[in-house]
């Protein structure tokens, strides 16, 4: 499948808003958005009137973009989120953390969302015992993400585990790290995705026009 081969910092300083798609750079004060804060391109210094529609249209690419989706998977996880019992826009959230690339990256096996589903392509974790390579592969509360045994000497994984204690910590899941396993503990809470901030409303507000 296609997939945005660009620079990532770019799509940051297009939201104005930190995504943290660059893993532990994004730390420092190393990053585009810090060092550059205004949109790219020509005209990324001029004023542009923002409609209503253009608000919609930025949350929502601001929440594709973090969770490093293309718009058809984005909208179909938008429909499961609609078809689902409860607010659309936290069952979107939901599904999206949901995705084992997400979990991955929680849980701390990559430096980012862009890293973790990378690894899980190549085939490094098992879900209760079982090899899964699929990234929006949908982890189920109490299901066991493991690293397979011949990729617990990655010394990029083993590194990112010990620079996980620098991002935020969620409360869904839970790691053991002796062990390279880890779960979902209960389904993600909406309160604690609080980097970046999202307005997922507007995202609803979008498709529903
Ligand atoms: Fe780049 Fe990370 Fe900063 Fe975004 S948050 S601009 S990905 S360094």
């Amino acid at each position: 499948m296609a997939r945005y081969t660009g620079p990532v910092c770019r799509q940051c300083r297009r939201e104005n808003n930190k995504l943290f798609l660059k893993g532990d750079r994004c730390f420092t004060d190393k990053c585009a958005v810090e060092r550059r804060n205004y949109a790219p391109g020509q005209h990324g210094h001029g004023r542009v009137k923002v409609t209503d529609y253009g608000t919609q249209l930025r949350e929502k690419q601001k929440i594709k973009r973090t969770y490093c989706l293309l718009e058809a998977q984005f909208k179909s996880t938008f429909e499961k989120a609609e078809r689902m019992k409860g607010v659309t826009g936290e069952n979107l959230l939901v599904l999206l953390e949901r995705r084992l690339d997400s979990v991955v990256y929680r849980l701390g096996f990559g430096t980012s969302r862009r890293e973790a589903r990378t690894l899980v392509r190549h085939g490094h974790f098992q879900v209760n015992g079982r090899k899964v390579n699929i990234p929006s592969f949908l982890v189920k509360v109490a299901d066991v993400i493991e690293l397979r045994e011949k990729s617990r000497s990655i010394a990029r994984i083993n590194e990112a585990l010990d620079s996980a204690k620098r991002r935020e910590g969620v409360s869904w899941v839970e790691l053991e790290r002796d062990q390279f396993k880890g779960s979902l503990k209960t389904l993600p809470v909406r309160e604690e995705m609080t980097t970046p901030v999202f307005q997922e409303q507007l995202v609803v507000e979008l498709y529903s026009k």
